[in-house]
């Protein structure tokens, strides 16, 4: 995938040396093309020993079942995404407690998903119907039997055979860091 035209003002970007890598750069005002990333964020919600899980309604992966999730936006906080999705996904009200896991996918749109456990706080599973075609906590029984996606799965166990507590929000850091979302171990 090539960027030839400037993002910001439409002038045909030249290539230009950046530490020994040539990238695409605006020879009229600041923009650089620095690479196509994406970043998705997806929730392991364990209550009374059943895990949230959606089957999904579209492609990629329509028909399994997998952790609540998606991409994050702009200009909104990862937890704060992650606490959205699970509501609109599913109608569950939960909170971040930990990010717990990490997959870093590189390819032609980098792709890295940060996987947070949460804590249930109300609501019954009740699937959007547009994106997820079903909701609801099942235990690791009943998904022997379901068609429960590679990813997810592994997601499960590095939640409940986590050999740490993962990374904590830091609602209170010791030096005032407005606008961040920071987690810590
Ligand atoms: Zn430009």
């Amino acid at each position: 995938m090539n960027v030839r035209f400037c993002l910001s003002c439409g002038t045909e970007l030249e290539m230009r040396d950046f530490d020994g890598t040539l990238r695409p750069a605006c020879p009229v005002c600041t923009f650089v093309h620095w690479g196509h990333y994406s970043i998705g964020v997806g929730a392991i919600l364990v209550r009374e020993g059943k895990v949230l899980l959606v089957r999904r309604a579209q492609d990629p992966g329509k028909g399994y079942w997998t952790n609540p999730g998606g991409y994050i936006e702009q200009k909104e906080l990862i937890h704060d995404t992650i606490v959205r999705e699970v509501r609109e996904e599913t109608g569950v009200e939960a909170t971040v407690r930990s990010m717990i896991a990490l997959r870093d996918q590189p390819r032609d749109i980098h792709n890295v998903y940060i996987a947070f456990a949460m804590d249930y706080v109300s609501g019954d599973p009740v699937p959007d119907g547009v994106e997820v075609d079903g909701a609801g906590f099942y235990s690791m029984e009943e998904m022997e039997s379901m068609k429960v996606a590679s990813f997810t799965r592994w997601l499960i166990h590095a939640a409940l055979e986590a050999k740490s507590d993962g990374l904590l929000q830091d609602r209170e850091p010791i030096v005032p860091l407005d606008g961040y979302g920071l987690f810590r171990g």
